[in-house]
């Protein structure tokens, strides 16, 4: 059984995400949302920033991704046993879902950084012996099954985490809600600071909605409106039965359904967008609300691949706790010792590819990255809008691309998407090698973001809240070409740190491929295959500029001394 004690003598703050990316052989994590919480985790752990995080054990994973030869996903079962990586909790408790009482227990990993600080994690688990068959499947799948079964989550999460944390005995400054999964877990505390019956007044409410939020804070991560929970009251009324009257619920979480981020802007006194344009974004989708900006960064030590990480260890020691060292890389790293460590990296990204696809790259050629979640609004395909202009670009400077990334298995557009460029891969075959690595995981994006030489991002405006991607690029020496959205437009210096695709100061996303075509041509391709010493400044720009800033330790930092101390 999990000895918890080491955990609960001071106070902590509650971190919950539906998903977190805890390692790379833990499949408890889709994408962005859970490796940025795995990174604040790992970031608070090297700070020694006491949390305690809650989240599903998702025994069933995500999905692993298999391609066939015509480019179609396919989706299989990614299970994984907590028993090997984590130990019992010594408590259960108990949540109310369609009138039966679903008993929650789960498991207690603990997450040690590589600076030996640890942070505890609650995988909730409903897979167990008390429960209908049908309840014991409610903690497997990470984002699978219907709408009921994605409410029935989110009251394990929220409601059945925070019972979890006081049943044992977690003493909690602040619950930090990561995404509007876990909103429920502000009505819980709602009920459980609410005034007894005596003591309301006629006309009041019982519940104490201003101590409430003086204990939450929230990070809103996305624009796209299908990114927002939304349920029907019918819906809610069947599955969480008379938890909360429907008329504090309306007021707190929208009239016409149970919006869950409404219901978390409602109940947080601090509430935040992951990078300045998406709170300025979010300001507009949520009049009313005062939204913070803390720009997204990636955990140092974790994002860079070997061959830097010896670098910067020999040249700037503590870069790991403090990153903003990396400001000197410029002066302290030679051009050779950088392109050298590149040159490794690309050689295990060559070496990778070659094993898992069978397609044989080449060191000499310029080579773009572009791995992400598969959906429409990251535009995956808008490199290929012109065949024959890439072609013709790829004769007179050799081209050669990566690609990854998951589709939903119910993103029907998505997983089109991934059939559309493997039809790509075929056409420019004689040209432009290529290839797709399947089941993108942290391993593999930890191979590409270090082995290509532009990571390439094309999301339409203003849909990508932050993007991290390009942050673990930039820890590796490599540049970023992107649209101007999310954190690029904080992070870009033309022609320094990276390059940008179009302008910023509108949203016409009309002309992106040809200015996307237009930047390769005339500015990145010739500086690669021309002026060496003007390639490896613009290296070292990524470095010296994006990473030394777009960390997570500067992000805990910032969570620490803004949103859980007020
Ligand atoms: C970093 C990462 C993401 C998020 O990348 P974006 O640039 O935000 O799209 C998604 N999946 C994995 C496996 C990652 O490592």
């Amino acid at each position: 059984m999990a000895n918890i004690d080491a955990f609960i003598h001071e106070p902590r703050v509650a971190y919950f995400s539906m998903e977190i990316a805890l390692c790379n052989e833990m499949p408890t994590y889709a994408g962005g949302l859970g490796v940025l919480a795995g990174d604040t985790l790992r970031s608070a752990a090297d700070l020694e920033v006491p949390l305690v995080a809650v989240t599903l054990a998702s025994t069933s994973g995500y999905f692993r991704q298999t391609i066939d030869a015509k480019g179609r996903q396919a989706e299989q079962t990614d299970s994984w046993d907590p028993s090997k990586w984590a130990v019992p909790l010594g408590a259960i408790v108990a949540v109310t879902i369609e009138g039966r009482r679903v008993w929650v227990g789960g498991w207690l990993y603990v997450l040690k950084g590589h600076m030996n600080g640890t942070q505890p994690v609650v995988l909730l688990d409903t897979d167990l012996q008390q429960n209908d068959v049908d309840d014991r499947a409610i903690t497997r799948q990470l984002y699978g099954g219907d709408e009921a079964y994605r409410l029935k989550q989110e009251i394990v999460l929220g409601i059945g985490g925070t019972r979890m944390l006081q049943a044992l005995g977690f003493k909690l400054r602040q619950y930090h809600m990561n995404e509007g999964h876990s909103a429920l877990l502000a009505l819980e505390l709602l009920r459980r600071y609410a005034h007894p019956p005596e003591e309301v007044r006629p006309g009041e409410s019982a519940y104490d909605i201003l101590r409430v939020r003086e204990l939450c804070c929230f990070t809103t991560h996305t624009p796209v409106e299908a990114g927002h929970d939304k349920f029907s009251y019918d819906l809610v009324r069947r599955v969480l039965g008379d938890y909360i009257d429907l008329s504090t619920l309306q007021h707190l979480a929208g009239a016409e359904h149970l919006n869950m981020t409404r219901l978390a802007l409602n109940l947080s006194e601090y509430v935040n967008g992951v990078a300045r344009r998406h709170a300025e974004v979010s300001r507009t989708m949520f009049p009313g609300y005062r939204v913070h900006a803390v720009t997204n960064g990636v955990h140092p030590f974790t994002w860079t691949s070997e061959p830097f990480r010896r670098l910067y260890d020999a040249r700037l020691p503590g870069w790991c706790h403090e990153a903003e060292l990396l400001m000197r890389a410029a002066c302290c790293i030679t051009d050779e010792a950088i392109q050298a460590a590149h040159l490794e990296a690309k050689q295990r990204l060559i070496d990778e590819v070659k094993t898992r696809t069978g397609v044989a790259l080449s060191m000499d050629c310029f080579t773009i990255g572009f791995a992400r979640r598969m959906t429409a609004y990251k535009r995956p395909d808008l490199l290929f809008s012109d065949l024959q202009r890439l072609k013709s670009m790829a004769r007179r400077h050799p081209i050669q691309i990566v690609l990854a990334g998951k589709a939903h298995p119910q993103d029907s557009a998505g997983k089109q998407l991934i059939e559309v460029l493997h039809t790509h891969m075929r056409e420019l075959s004689d040209v432009i090698p290529m290839a797709f690595l399947p089941d993108y995981d942290m391993s593999t994006a930890l191979t590409l973001v270090s082995g290509v030489d532009v990571w390439l991002n094309t999301p339409l405006r203003p849909m990508e809240a932050s993007g991290t991607s390009g942050m673990k690029a930039a820890f590796n020496g490599v540049p970023h070409l992107s649209v101007l959205d999310g954190w690029w437009v904080e992070g870009c210096l033309e022609g320094i740190t990276g390059w940008a695709i179009g302008d910023d100061d509108s949203f016409a996303n009309g002309d992106d491929a040809e200015h996307l075509y237009q930047k390769l041509q005339e500015t990145i391709l010739p500086l690669f295959y021309q002026d060496q010493s003007g390639w490896t400044a613009v290296m070292k720009g990524a470095i010296t500029q994006c990473a030394s800033y777009f960390n997570s330790q500067r992000m805990m930092r910032r969570y620490a001394s803004e949103a859980y101390v007020r």
